[in-house]
Order: C-alpha cells, then structure tokens, then sequence
C-alpha cells in the first residue's frame, strides 16, 4: 500500500481551518499552583465571578441528576417561562443553548451563506472569528477607537450587500468599553431591516453607567435586533452552560431548529432555573463587583493611565508591543503567573484581568506593580 504523503496536511478536515485561531481557555489555577509549589494560584482570567453557585444551584443540581438516565427538555420550556417572566418578554421570542457562544454560532448559521458577512468590533470577543469562519461566512473587522470601544460609524460604513450578521459586544469583552445610547440608537437607524444585528450582552448585569442602554427594553421592539445574554457570568453558571436570546419569534424559532438537540442538559436546565430565584442576591453580587472594579481601575491607572473606564468584570490593560519588538501584554501575563496570578494576555495588543475578590485584586494589584516595572 502507498502511504500519502504525511508532510502534506491531511485533506480529511477543511484546510481553511489551519488560519482559524484556537479559543484560548483560562489556565487551570491547580495546575500552575502545583507548578509553583503553592498552596493555590488566583484565577482571574476567563470573567467568572468569584462567589460560588447561587444559593440553591448545587441541591437543584444535585436533584435533577437523579434523572440523568432521561433526555432533557428539549424545548427547555419551565427554563424559557422562567426567563420570560424574569425579563418581561413572551416565551416564544426566546431561545436558549449551551453558553451564550453556542448561540451566537447557531445566529451566524441561521443569517450567513458562505461569502456572506459577518462584521463586528475588532477586538473583540475572540469567538466571532472563529463562528463566522466556520460557518463558511466571511469576516468584517472593524478597528476598535484609540478609547478600545466600537467605532459605530465605522461600522455602519462597512455594511454591504453581503452583510447578513453585526455583533456589537457591549460592554466589549476584553477592553470593557461600552456603547451609549445615542450612538448605538444613530448606528441601528443606518443599518436595513433585513440585517440581523446582535446585542451580545454577557455582561450586562455589570453596567452601572445610566447611558448604556439595556438592549432588551431600548430595543425589543426592533425586528432585527437580537439580545444575547448568558447566565455564566453574573449568575454563576458558566459551568453549567446556559445562555438565551431574546429575538423577534421568526428569529426565535430559526434558531430553536438549529441548535444541537439536547445540548441544555438536565442538571443545566435545573441549575439555571434556581438562579433565576436569586435576583436579588445576583444584585447584591454584582454591586461587590463594580465597587472592587471600579478600585482596581483606579489603582492600575496609578501605574498605567490609558486604562479604559470598564463597564463590564474584567478591566483591560492596553499594552501594545514596543517598537523594539518587546510584547509587553505576554511579558506581563508571564510575571502574573510566575507570581500565581492566572490573567489574560491578548499578545502584541493588552492583558484583561477579571474583577475577583478584594483580596485577590489585591493580589494582582501587588503583582501589577512589578509586572509593569518590567515593561
Ligand atoms: N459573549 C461574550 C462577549 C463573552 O465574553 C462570552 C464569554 N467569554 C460569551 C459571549 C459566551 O459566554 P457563554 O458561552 O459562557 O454564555
């Protein structure tokens, strides 16, 4: 038997795949603990936040494992009731899946043919590339402002014929900007009503600026408007894996066809149904996180003043590379993690860094110093 030719790249997968950046995952805080020697290292890497489950996850988890041998709901229907009267929005706009990243996969499959396009932000959150490839669509970036945020006219310039899908990231995942809402209102006038335009709020429940509009009371009346929101942040789950959409019901619908059947599972589906009963603690939660932000901001513009004002639970750190070809952001991601502090560089662009507890930012505020004494 002949043997292909093995410094060939294989022809069993695409070969467009090989240019796709990988989802670059926070690293495990046991592993890099166990690499130092240390008791524990602090993971401030991936926007989780720091407080545990909710009250009343893990014992709703714990029971609705009891039924593990059965096939979820399908249709998720106690979950998406719950979400509706959680948000005041009919059921049948919703529709949920596994993260919220599964969902903005299932939109760009349900908008785009391949050679449409996708465009949003760059950066931005580093799945849109990766979606939109893979869907066979084509990507639009936009250049962020010299502030980080979306430059919204930009973007509204960059529509064409092709344009099926615009992500608007707000507050944008990593450098925490946000877009108000006059901008965001002239920008949604320009683009047609036959292009889909995604509002990916993760991290809403952040926001404390009275401008940021919310996308599902500013904007539900907007056909092609989409809300995305996930419950892995401010409400804990980002390892149950449970996002939603809140769409006009074709869009709804659309997507419910396309989502991996099953891909909520039971224990997801329970879990997320008991931290809805927990808005109130998700509050006062989220109130812990903004008061620690909004310190952090203030101590890391000490030492380096272009950090952005962050809307979101993460701050963005803007270290360019050096015209000398020094990459300050992976130079001080090193020195974090040599010091047990996990964050996360964007290399040649910045490092964000997730708001955890007020000790832990105190941690990383100590290791800031010396990392950016590095630079
Ligand atoms: N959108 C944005 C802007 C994000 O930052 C993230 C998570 N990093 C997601 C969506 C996806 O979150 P999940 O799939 O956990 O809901």
């Amino acid at each position: 038997m002949t043997g292909r030719d093995r410094s060939q790249p294989s022809r069993l997968t695409r070969a467009d795949l090989a240019a796709l950046p990988n989802y670059v995952p926070g690293r495990s805080p046991a592993d890099l603990a166990r690499e130092l020697g240390m008791t524990e290292a602090i993971k401030l890497a991936s926007n989780e936040v720091p407080f545990g489950p909710l009250p009343g996850v893990v014992e709703a988890v714990a029971e609705a494992a009891a039924g593990a041998h059965r096939y979820p709901d399908l249709a998720a229907v106690a979950l998406r009731e719950a979400l509706a009267e959680q948000y005041g929005v009919a059921a049948d706009r919703i529709a949920t899946g596994c993260g919220s990243v599964a969902l903005a996969e299932h939109l760009t499959r349900v908008t785009t043919l391949p050679g449409d396009e996708v465009v949003y932000s760059w950066r931005s959150f580093e799945a849109y590339p990766i979606i939109t490839a893979t869907s066979g669509a084509t990507s639009v970036r936009v250049p962020n402002t010299a502030g980080h945020g979306h430059d919204l006219t930009a973007m509204a310039d960059a529509v064409t014929d092709r344009t099926r899908l615009i992500f608007v990231c707000n507050p944008n995942n990593p450098t925490g900007t946000s877009v108000r809402r006059a901008e965001l209102d002239r920008f949604l006038d320009t683009v047609p009503d036959d292009v889909l335009v995604v509002l990916d709020e993760a991290y809403r429940e952040f926001v404390t600026d009275a401008e940021v509009p919310d996308g599902l009371t500013a904007y539900g009346d907007r056909p092609n408007v989409v809300v995305l929101r996930t419950l892995s942040k401010a409400w804990g789950l980002a390892g149950l894996r449970i996002g939603f959409l809140v769409a006009q019901p074709e869009v709804a619908t659309a997507v419910r066809k396309v989502v991996t059947p099953f891909s909520s599972s039971v224990v997801a589906q329970a879990g997320a149904l008991a931290a809805l009963t927990q808005a109130e603690e998700v509050r006062r939660r989220c109130a812990l996180v903004v008061a620690e932000r909004d310190r952090v901001t203030e101590a890391l513009r000490k030492l380096l003043p272009e950090v952005p004002t962050s809307q979101a639970n993460f701050v963005w750190l803007p270290l360019p590379t050096l015209p000398g070809g020094v990459d300050r952001a992976v130079q001080f991601g090193r020195v974090c993690e040599s010091r047990g502090v996990i964050v996360r560089p964007f290399p040649g662009e910045g490092v964000r860094v997730t708001i955890g507890t007020a000790a832990e930012n105190d941690a990383f505020l100590a290791v800031a110093e010396t990392a950016l004494l590095f630079n």
